[in-house]
C-alpha cells in the first residue's frame, strides 16, 4: 500500500519537523514496509526523513531560472527530493494550470526520474452527468501523460470530495478504479475526504493501492492509525 499525506499550505518547519519526528519512529518502531510519502510546503523542506518519502506539491519544470515565486529542479536537489505532486485539482482549478502546463511538467520531471503522483478527478457537474461523461474528463486529463512511465503512481480524487467529507460510494470508487486499471499498471490511490474512520475499508477496494490523504492526515496520529489499517491488509 502507498499512504500519502499532503500539507497543502499548512504547518511551520517546526511543526513539521515535530511531526515527522511521530511519523519516522512510528514507520521504524512498527516495522512498516509500506510507501509513505509526505508532502510538506516548501519552507518545510530539508533532509527530513529516511524511511518516509519526502515530496513537493508543486515545482517548476526547469533546473532554474528567471521564474519569480517558483522553485526548480535545483533547489530540490539540495534536499535530495525525488518526488513531486502533479495534476493536484486545487492547481488546476484555483491556480488555474492547463493541461498542457500539467503536460509539460510531467515531461520534465519523468525525465529527471521523479516519483510521480499524478492526479485526477471530476467535478460534481460531471459525475452528476454520469459515468461515461465522467470517464471523458478524466481521459483528458491524461493528455500528454505517459501512463506507461515507470515511477508512476495515479491519485483518482475527485473535485467534490476534496475537503467535503463527502466521498463517493465504494462502488463508485471501484468502478473507476477498474477502468483506470484497464490504462495502466501504475499504482492506484484514492483521495478525498479519506480520513481514519473509512481508509482501511477504501484501501480494502479492490484496485485501489492506496490514499492520498490532506486534512486528515494533518495529525500525525491519525496519518499513523491510515498507516496501521494500510499494512493491516498485506499479505
Ligand atoms: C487532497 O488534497 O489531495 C485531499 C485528498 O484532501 P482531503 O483529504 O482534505 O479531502
Amino acid at each position: 500500500m502507498i499512504v500519502c499525506a499532503n500539507f497543502k499550505a499548512n504547518k511551520t518547519r517546526q511543526e513539521t519537523q515535530a511531526y515527522m519526528a511521530v511519523v519516522e519512529s512510528f514507520v521504524s518502531a512498527n516495522d512498516i514496509s509500506d510507501t509513505i510519502i509526505v508532502f510538506p510546503p516548501y519552507t518545510a523542506l530539508e533532509h527530513l526523513s529516511r524511511n518516509v518519502l519526502i515530496g513537493v506539491q508543486n515545482a517548476y519544470p526547469v533546473r532554474n531560472g528567471a521564474y519569480t515565486g517558483e522553485i526548480a529542479l535545483e533547489q530540490l536537489e539540495e534536499f535530495d527530493i525525488k518526488t513531486i505532486l502533479i495534476g493536484h485539482s486545487e492547481r488546476r482549478h484555483i491556480i488555474g494550470e492547463t493541461q498542457e502546463q500539467i503536460a509539460a511538467k510531467f515531461r520534465f520531471f519523468a525525465e529527471q526520474g521523479f516519483v510521480i503522483v499524478y492526479c485526477v478527478g471530476e467535478p460534481l457537474a460531471i459525475r452528476e452527468a454520469g459515468h461515461d461523461a465522467l470517464m471523458d474528463y478524466i481521459d483528458k486529463q491524461f493528455d500528454g501523460i505517459d501512463l506507461n512511465y515507470s515511477d508512476l503512481i495515479i491519485a483518482y480524487e475527485p473535485v467534490w470530495a476534496i475537503g467535503t467529507g463527502l466521498t463517493p460510494s465504494n462502488s463508485d470508487i471501484e468502478q473507476v478504479h477498474r477502468e483506470l486499471r484497464s490504462k495502466t499498471a501504475a499504482p492506484l490511490l484514492y483521495g478525498g475526504s479519506v480520513k481514519t474512520d473509512n481508509a482501511g475499508e477504501i484501501m480494502a477496494l479492490e484496485n485501489v493501492d492506496g490514499v492520498l490523504v490532506g486534512s486528515a492526515a494533518l495529525s500525525a496520529n491519525d496519518f499513523c492509525e491510515m498507516i496501521v489499517q494500510a499494512s493491516e491488509l498485506n499479505g
